[in-house]
């Protein structure tokens, strides 16, 4: 722990929230300014907020102003001495999770913490509350983003997700696989600063942890977010490593779909590189959809499989290490092999199964259009 002054600390976080981004979490005292309080806050990813005391309000005062003022548009976290009755106001001002010192009102800050369900998003008018800007994007958009992407270039579509509909709210999704060099090649020359979930399932090839190391130094992504399954949860689902034998559904709801649930709140839209090329269920893939609440941006949904070959030779961008093996999708060692040149690029993904895809883009969580 790194001691700066007498109201802020800053800690170098190790796990795997934001492992390997070199993020960091700030705590400020609620009392301080707030524009001193803006220039330590520079590059977190979490802004822990301390009240001394809950009759103390000046932390909701800095709440407001970091959020309205200084345009602080991550996670931000009130700690201390505050009670259950404070979590609407507490939300409301823009706190998107609360740590209270006290543990004997457990179960009413369960209750409270239901309230702590959207995230925050910027400010477009200094009227209308925080709390009812922290929705999610109106169902009526999703046709109208689609109709003005529809032909679109990806980095184009990419840019304006980035910079303009989800600022500070948007992360993409990356397996480094066969064909991640693309979607984050852009992402380089966009904002390589943009969190980069990389779900770590703890069965993943030796090359492709190697992939994502050298990939993300070459390209200069500075914020890697490791995510990976809670270690008690896999040891009592999975004790003996057999899970996806055993049951491959419940093995990817284990080590990707929850491990994914646990950190997408921080998001209001995940980008993903699924393409329609891919057959099956994403042949009918829009560029933006909507699933369990939040924004999927697809970019490279009309792309071909002769497009990416191309961005990789345009840009000189390394293949995977596997790609050359004939490993034309690239999961999870126990649930992914070579196919045929004639084969469906996902064919060897769960290979004589029925399943097609891990869950976490599951099409039956997709809301209807
Ligand atoms: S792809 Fe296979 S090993 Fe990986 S999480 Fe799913 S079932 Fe488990």
């Amino acid at each position: 722990m790194l001691q700066l002054d007498r109201k802020t600390v800053t800690r170098e976080v190790s796990n795997a929230q934001i492992e390997a981004g070199g993020g960091t979490i700030v705590e400020i005292d609620g009392d301080t300014p707030w524009q001193e309080a803006a220039t330590q806050i520079s590059g977190a990813v979490q802004v822990d907020i301390r009240f001394p005391s809950f009759k103390d309000g000046r932390g909701f005062s800095l709440a407001t102003l970091l959020r309205e003022r200084a345009g602080y548009t991550g996670r931000l976290r009130a700690v201390g001495d505050l009670i259950p009755d404070q979590a609407q106001f507490l939300h409301r001002v823009g706190f998107d999770d609360v740590a209270p010192d006290r543990t004997d009102l457990d179960a009413d800050w369960a209750r409270a913490r239901a309230r702590f369900t959207h995230a925050y998003q910027p400010a477009q008018d200094r009227v209308t509350p925080i709390f009812g800007q922290r929705t999610a994007t109106p169902k009526d958009d999703l046709a109208a983003l689609n109709a003005r992407y529809r032909g679109a270039d990806a980095i184009d579509i990419l840019r304006d997700a980035i910079r303009n509909e989800w600022t500070g709210r948007i992360a993409i999704l990356s397996s480094f696989g066969a064909e991640a060099a693309v979607g984050l090649h852009m992402i380089s020359q966009v904002a390589p600063d943009t969190p980069v979930i990389f779900l770590d399932t703890g069965r993943l090839f030796a090359q492709t942890e190697q992939y994502q190391r050298a990939l993300t130094d070459q390209l200069g992504l500075t914020n890697i977010r490791m995510v990976r399954p809670q270690a008690e949860e896999a040891m009592a689902e999975d004790p003996d490593d057999k899970l996806w034998q055993r049951d491959p559904d419940a093995c990817c709801a284990l080590r990707k779909v929850r491990p994914l649930d646990n950190v997408i709140g921080d998001y209001d839209a995940l980008i993903t590189g699924r393409k329609r090329f891919h057959g099956g269920e994403r042949m009918a893939l829009p560029v933006v959809e909507r699933l369990d609440g939040r924004i999927r941006v697809n970019p490279l949904a009309s792309w071909s499989a002769q497009q990416v070959t191309d961005y990789f030779q345009r840009y000189d961008l390394p293949r995977h290490p596997l790609s050359d093996m004939g490993y034309a999708s690239i999961g999870c060692w126990p649930c992914t092999a070579p196919v045929q040149d004639d084969d469906d690029v996902r064919a060897g993904r769960w290979s004589g199964r029925s399943k097609t895809e891990c869950g976490i883009h599951t099409p039956s969580r997709i809301a209807a259009e």
